[in-house]
C-alpha cells in the first residue's frame, strides 16, 4: 500500500451496527442502503460482509451503480432507487436487478417493456421528493404491476417528534391497503428508531451501518477512521504564520506536521480550528486553513516525525456537529485518494 491517505474500515462493526438496526426492525426484514458506493466506503465490501451477516435486500441509486456492484448471489435482492429512464430500459432487461418506478411514465415503460415483470414503486407520502402521488398510487394506472416491495420515504425521521412522521406513517398504512404488493417498506435508519409502527415489512437503513447517528437513541459503532502520512515537521517560532491566509500564528516555539490530506480528499474545510489529530491518545489541534491536499497539525512534545502515519479525528456525530457538515456529506465526500482498508 502506496498511498498516503488511508482509510481505515472496520468490517465487524459495519457488521454490528447491521444487526442493531436488524435487531429494532422487530419481525420486519432489514435491508441495506449501498447507493454512492456504500456511502463511500466501497458498496461492494459493504454488500458482501452484510451478505454473510444475513441482509437480503440492497439499494442503489442508479442502474451505473447497480452495474459496479457486479454480480450478485441468487438470494440477494437488489433495487435501483431512481428507477426506469428510458435511457435503463437496455441494462433494465437484461439483469434480474429491479427498478423503484417513481412517476407515472416509468410504469408505463416498466408495463410495456417487461410486463408482468417484478419492480418496486416509489409513492410519495409527504415528502414530495420521488414517487407516484397517493391518487395515482391507487389509481388504474398501477394494475397488472408486479410489485415486489411498495416504498415511501420519511422527511423528518431525524427529527422524532415531527408531526410528519405520524402523518406520513397513517398515509403510507392507508396505502398499504390499498396497493397490492408483497410487501411494504417505509424506514431508512432514523425511521428505524421511531418503533414499531415505523417498521412495516422491510426497512432501509443507511446512514447508521456506517457509523453515523441518525437520530436520538442510536449508539452506532463507529466504522471509518482517516489517517495520513506526515510530508513533513518543521519547528515554526512565536510570531510564525502557518498555511494560507496566514490564519494562524504562532504564539511559542512549536512543531509542526505537514499531513497528507485536504479538501480534496472530502476533509473538508470547515474542520478549520475544530479538527483534531489523535496522537499518542491526545487530541492535538489543526493549525489554520486546510489545503486542498494538505493540512497542518500541532505536534510539539511528541515524536511524531516525517513518515509517521496521523489519526484524524472523524467521528461521524461530532465532525458533523463541530463543522455544521450533515453526517451524510462528511462520508460521501470521502474522496479516490484514499487507500481503502478493510479491518
Ligand atoms: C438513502 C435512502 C435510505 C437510507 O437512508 P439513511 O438516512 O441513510 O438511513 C433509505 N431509503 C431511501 C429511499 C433512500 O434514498
Amino acid at each position: 500500500m502506496t498511498s498516503p491517505l488511508r482509510l481505515s474500515i472496520d468490517g465487524a462493526a459495519l457488521v454490528a451496527n447491521w444487526r442493531w438496526y436488524a435487531a429494532r426492525s422487530g419481525s420486519a426484514a432489514c435491508g441495506a442502503a449501498v447507493k454512492a458506493n456504500g456511502y463511500g466506503l466501497g458498496a461492494r465490501q459493504v454488500v458482501d460482509r452484510l451478505a454473510a451477516a444475513g441482509c437480503r435486500d440492497f439499494f442503489v441509486s442508479s442502474w451505473d451503480e447497480a452495474a459496479a456492484l457486479g454480480p450478485l448471489d441468487e438470494g440477494l435482492s437488489l433495487s435501483v432507487l431512481h428507477g426506469l429512464r428510458e435511457a435503463d430500459v437496455a441494462r433494465a432487461l437484461e439483469s434480474r436487478v429491479r427498478p423503484v418506478l417513481n412517476t407515472p411514465a416509468m410504469v408505463a415503460r416498466w408495463k410495456a417493456v417487461a410486463p408482468g415483470r417484478p419492480c418496486d414503486v416509489m409513492v410519495d407520502t409527504g415528502m414530495n421528493r420521488l414517487g407516484l402521488s397517493p391518487s395515482e398510487a391507487r389509481s388504474e394506472i398501477l394494475s397488472g404491476v408486479n410489485i415486489v416491495t411498495l416504498i415511501s420515504h420519511l422527511a423528518c425521521a431525524d427529527t422524532p417528534d415531527h408531526p410528519m412522521n405520524r402523518v406520513q406513517a397513517d398515509l403510507f398504512r392507508a396505502l398499504s391497503g390499498l396497493v397490492r404488493a408483497k410487501r411494504y417498506s417505509l424506514s431508512n435508519s432514523a425511521g428505524i428508531c421511531l418503533g414499531a409502527p415505523y417498521r412495516f415489512d422491510l426497512t432501509r437503513p443507511g446512514i447508521g451501518l456506517y457509523g453515523g447517528e441518525p437520530g436520538p437513541g442510536a449508539d452506532p459503532k463507529p466504522v471509518v477512521a482517516l489517517s495520513a502520512e506526515v510530508l513533513q515537521v518543521r519547528p515554526v517560532s512565536a510570531g510564525d504564520a502557518v498555511g494560507y491566509g496566514a490564519d494562524f500564528i504562532a504564539s511559542g516555539p512549536m512543531r509542526v506536521a505537514m499531513l497528507n490530506i485536504g479538501y480534496a480528499d472530502g476533509y473538508r474545510r470547515a474542520f478549520a480550528g475544530v479538527g483534531t489529530a489523535l496522537i499518542d491518545g491526545a487530541r492535538r489541534a489543526l493549525l489554520g486553513r486546510v489545503s486542498m491536499d494538505l493540512v497542518a497539525v500541532d505536534v510539539t512534545g511528541t515524536q511524531v516525525g516525517e513518515g509517521d502515519w496521523v489519526v484524524l479525528d472523524y467521528d461521524l456525530p461530532t465532525a458533523s456537529a463541530d463543522t455544521g457538515v450533515s453526517q451524510y456529506e462528511l462520508l460521501t465526500g470521502l474522496g479516490r485518494r484514499f487507500a481503502r482498508d478493510w479491518v
